[in-house]
């Protein structure tokens, strides 16, 4: 037990600064973690580099090992490259009208995105009009009809004989007729990016003025779409991207390498089938997810508000003459079920055999038998007297044997404890700088 807890507390205490090993190891599974995830192999490289010489030399955070800290970074980071913020939809001031054109792949989600967003519009107030350009398809039009019904919302059509740059000038006439402040033009798509369809939303833009150009893209694609997202913005330019199908099982690197490759914000992320599955775009949840950390930043968070600086400079003060006592060892203890408790801390690491695992040496432990443990050894500190908690060495026999009784446990299991914390003890004089030892700097970051 005493190897265990050492490990947990190896993960608790705080490491000075980040070396370049601590940086190049943590890297090396981030890239990895990158490249699965189906980001742009140009954007990792520069990615990682940029981390690289951010990290190298910072301190490390109390509560955090030198592995997590640079996850730390390698979050910001990556959510800088996203777009520090969610981005809204740009809307014309006033009373004037709105056009959206919205563009993509044939499956990528344009018809039912358009249906959702003009569901968020409504619930601003707005009204909005979708308009049927996608010609090709006769269900494309049926399927708007439907949709927007379900949205309760204004839908513009005339069949497919017409063209789809005449559609949206009739359209736009209709709307100023009908008093709809946002029109969408859910146009049509091909299965392959193809001239034809970038001229015809070419003319729709020389037919009509768009203020905003979606892009609407398959998440489930990877990295076909960013290829898509690149060719769009170049061929009619974008203002922004919607990416759909989140929900699938994907991981999302594309939504990372379109706002580096075109520059354009993600402005939604399609989560599902339903109407209401779309939600905005949030930078830092998809740092997140393409990290594949599990919860690794709740817990990154938890340590930083939840760590009692002055507690842990106190602890490892004492720690460094050697003066910690079992009453010291129920506060550490206190201390780490601030943070939601062993099994809760463990539980948000991606798993034992995952990414952070492997950097931050995890103890390899089953943690409801840790937690149980440590139960069983706070029973007996317990059941001693304060005296005999600040000074364990008096504990003989005979008191061994009352607070065995105190805590319902055989004497030998005391035994156990004291022997352990005498351990732990020299364990701990040989490593200063445990529990904050070189921490106690201010502002955390
Ligand atoms: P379009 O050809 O670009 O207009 O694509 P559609 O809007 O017709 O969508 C193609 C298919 O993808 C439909 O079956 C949609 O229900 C589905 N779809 C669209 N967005 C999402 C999403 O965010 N999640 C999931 N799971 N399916 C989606
Ligand atoms: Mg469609």
């Amino acid at each position: 037990l005493t190897e265990k807890l050492q490990n947990v507390f190896r993960n608790l205490r705080s490491k000075g600064r980040l070396t370049e090993d601590d940086v190049k190891t943590a890297l090396r599974e981030v890239k990895m973690a990158l490249l699965e995830a189906d980001v742009n192999f140009k954007v990792v490289k520069s990615f990682i580099k940029n981390v690289q010489e951010r990290a190298v030399g910072q301190d490390v955070m109390n509560g955090l090992n030198p592995g997590q800290m640079v996850i730390k970074i390698v979050n910001e980071e990556l959510v800088a490259l996203m777009g520090s913020e969610t981005t809204e939809i740009r809307l014309e001031p006033g009373k004037a009208t709105t056009v959206i054109m919205m563009a993509g792949l044939q499956g990528a989600g344009k018809t039912t995105t358009t249906a959702k967003l003009a569901g968020k519009f409504k619930l601003k107030g707005k009204k909005p009009l979708l308009v049927a350009c996608d010609v090709y398809r006769p269900a494309a039009i049926q399927q708007l009809q439907i949709n927007g019904e379900k949205q309760g919302v204004d839908v513009f059509t005339m069949g497919d004989k017409h063209k789809p740059a005449n559609i949206a000038k009739a359209a736009l006439e209709h709307a100023a007729k009908n008093g709809n402040n946002i029109v969408i033009l859910d146009t049509a798509g091909r299965l392959h990016i193809d001239e034809g369809m970038m001229e015809e939303l070419r003319e729709i833009k020389e037919a009509v003025t768009v203020h905003q150009t979606i892009l609407v893209v398959d998440a489930m694609t990877g990295q076909d779409a960013v290829n898509v997202a690149k060719e769009f913005n170049d061929k009619i330019g974008i203002d922004g991207v919607i990416v759909t199908k989140l929900d699938g099982d994907t991981r999302g690197g594309a939504a990372l390498s379109i706002k580096a490759v075109t520059g354009c914000p993600i402005l939604y992320a399609g989560m599902g089938e339903k109407l209401s599955d779309l939600e905005q775009f949030y930078p830092d949840r998809m740092a997140s997810r393409i990290l594949g950390m599990g919860d690794i930043l709740t817990l990154i968070e938890k340590a930083e508000a939840d760590i009692d600086e002055d507690k842990a400079k106190e602890m490892s003060q004492k720690l460094r003459k050697a003066q910690f006592d079992f009453e010291d060892y129920l506060e550490s203890m206190k201390q780490m079920r601030k943070m939601g408790g062993l099994g809760n801390i463990l539980g948000m690491l991606p798993g034992i055999g995952g990414m952070m695992g492997k950097m931050g040496k995890t103890p390899d432990i089953d943690s409801d038998d840790a937690q149980r443990k440590m139960e069983r050894m706070e029973a007996i500190i317990y059941s001693m007297t304060v005296k005999e908690r600040r000074n364990p060495d008096i504990l003989n026999p005979s008191r061994k044997h009352r607070i065995a009784k105190g805590a319902g446990v055989d004497i030998s299991e005391v035994n156990k404890l004291c022997k352990q914390f005498e351990q732990m003890k020299k364990m701990m004089k040989q490593m200063p700088g445990m529990m904050g030892g070189k921490g106690g700097k201010k502002g955390k970051f």
